[in-house]
């Protein structure tokens, strides 16, 4: 069956099983999510959200 070659992936943010979406460093992050993060001003509230997630993957990656 196709659909069982299509890789679901939790996505980084939400945490979502999602088949679409992009990868950030070893992160995967949904097309939803991704579409907010460009959505965001950096004022608003959850633009620090997404760079704090962001900045636990560098440190993350740096551990490993
Ligand atoms: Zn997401």
């Amino acid at each position: 069956m196709v659909e069982e070659r299509i890789k679901f992936e939790e996505c980084g943010v939400c945490h979502r099983k999602e088949k679409d979406g992009i990868h950030l460093y070893h992160l995967f992050i949904c097309q939803s999510c991704e579409r907010k993060m460009i959505e965001t001003n950096p004022e608003d509230a959850s633009y620090t959200y997404f760079v704090n997630k962001l900045k636990q993957i560098n440190k993350r990656k740096q551990y490993s």
